[in-house]
C-alpha cells in the first residue's frame, strides 16, 4: 500500500472543502481498502466521512442516509422486500455490518483483471486493453458491454434501487442534485474508466426511494456459484401490482450480466395486463436479453438470465 494523508471530516462542508483532485472519501471501506492495499487505487489523501449526519431512513418517501449500514437498511421495516433481500444476498455478514449504502453503489467491479496490475486493464489503465476478452469471462456481462470492457457493475443494491427508479442526491461545493440510479450509471463505452456520474468533489449522501406502496410486493433473485459471499451471475429484481388476477404495473431489474444494473422495459410492458402465471412470465422473459453479446465463457448467461427472471416472478406470486 501507497503511503497516502489521512483527516477525520466532522461535518459536510468540511469535508467537501477537504476534497481534491486524488483524494478518496472512507466509509466502510470495504472496497477502497481492499483496492488500496492492491495498488489499484492510489489516492494521496483519505478523508473519513464516518461522523458526518449521512444517517436515518426516513418515514415520508423512503429516504436512506448514504451512511447507514447494510445490515440495518436490510433489517428495517420501512424498506421495500427486494431492498431487504437484495442486501441480505450480498457480502457477508461482517461486510453487510460494516459496508455503507453510499460505498455499496459505488463499489468497483470485481472482474479479476481490474484487480490485478500486473495484466491489461481499460478500466484500470486506459488503452491497456481488455485481458477479459481473450481470457476468463465466465462471470462477465452480456449486455451494455463494449469492445473495451466487458466487467458487471457488482451491487445487488443498485439493481433493486433500478428496478424502484430511485435516485441519488448528490452535494458538493458547488450545490446538490438528485440523479436517477438509471441514468447515474455509465455504461463502458471507448472510456469504461468512467463508472458513473460523480464529478470530482462530489459526495452521495442519500438514496431517496418514490413512494410506491404496491411494491411491498417484492422479492430479489439471486443466482450464483455458492449461496453465500459470492456475486451474481444472474440476478432479477422483481415487483409487481396484480389486482383483480391482472397484472397492472410491473418492474424489472437484472444484475450479473450487464456493464450497469439492466432496468428491463420490455420485460415490464409485456407483463402488464396480463394474468400472473408461467406462461405470461416465460413470455415476458423471453426479449430480457435481446442485444446481448455473449463471450465465449458466459454465453450461458442468456438462458440463466430468462430462468432468473421467471424464478423470481414465480416465487413472488407463490407468496400471494
Ligand atoms: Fe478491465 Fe473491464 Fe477488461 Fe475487466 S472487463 S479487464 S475491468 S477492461
Amino acid at each position: 500500500m501507497r503511503a497516502f494523508g489521512f483527516t477525520a471530516a466532522r461535518t459536510l462542508p468540511e469535508a467537501l472543502r477537504l476534497a481534491g483532485p486524488g483524494s478518496a472519501f472512507l466509509a466502510g471501506g470495504t472496497t477502497l481498502v481492499d483496492l488500496m492495499k492492491l495498488d489499484v487505487l492510489t489516492p494521496g489523501q483519505v478523508i473519513d466521512i464516518n461522523r458526518l449526519p449521512l444517517h436515518g431512513i426516513s418515514r415520508d418517501a423512503l429516504r436512506i442516509g448514504a451512511l447507514e449500514r447494510m445490515s440495518d437498511v436490510a433489517r428495517h421495516p420501512r424498506v421495500y422486500p427486494v431492498i431487504a433481500e437484495a442486501l441480505a444476498l450480498s457480502a457477508s455478514p461482517q461486510l453487510r455490518n460494516m459496508a455503507s449504502i453510499g460505498g455499496n453503489l459505488l463499489q468497483r467491479t470485481r472482474c479479476g483483471y481490474f484487480r490485478d496490475v500486473h495484466t491489461a486493464c481499460n478500466r484500470r489503465q486506459p488503452g491497456s486493453g481488455c485481458a477479459a476478452l481473450t481470457g476468463d469471462n465466465r462471470t462477465h456481462a452480456i449486455l451494455g458491454t463494449s469492445d473495451a470492457c466487458v466487467a458487471t457493475h457488482p451491487s445487488d443494491l443498485a439493481v433493486a434501487l433500478v428496478a424502484l427508479d430511485a435516485s441519488v442526491r448528490l452535494v458538493s461545493r458547488a450545490g446538490e442534485r438528485l440523479v436517477r440510479l438509471a441514468a447515474f450509471y455509465r455504461p463502458p463505452g471507448d472510456t469504461p474508466q468512467v463508472e458513473n456520474d460523480l464529478r470530482p468533489g462530489e459526495l452521495i449522501t442519500e438514496v431517496v426511494v418514490p413512494r410506491l406502496p404496491w411494491a411491498r410486493h417484492s422479492t430479489y433473485v439471486k443466482v450464483r456459484d455458492r449461496s453465500s459471499y459470492e456475486f451474481a451471475l444472474a440476478s432479477a429484481a422483481v415487483a409487481l401490482d396484480v389486482r383483480g388476477g391482472v397484472i397492472r404495473e410491473a418492474r424489472v431489474a437484472a444484475g450479473g450480466v450487464g456493464a450497469v444494473p439492466w432496468r428491463l422495459p420490455a420485460v415490464e410492458a409485456t407483463l402488464r395486463g396480463k394474468p400472473p402465471t408461467r406462461a405470461s412470465f416465460e413470455a415476458a422473459a423471453a426479449p430480457a436479453a435481446d442485444g446481448a453479446r455473449p463471450l465465449p465463457g458466459n454465453a450461458f448467461k442468456v438462458t440463466l438470465l430468462k430462468r432468473t427472471i421467471v424464478r423470481a416472478l414465480m416465487s413472488l406470486e407463490a407468496r400471494s
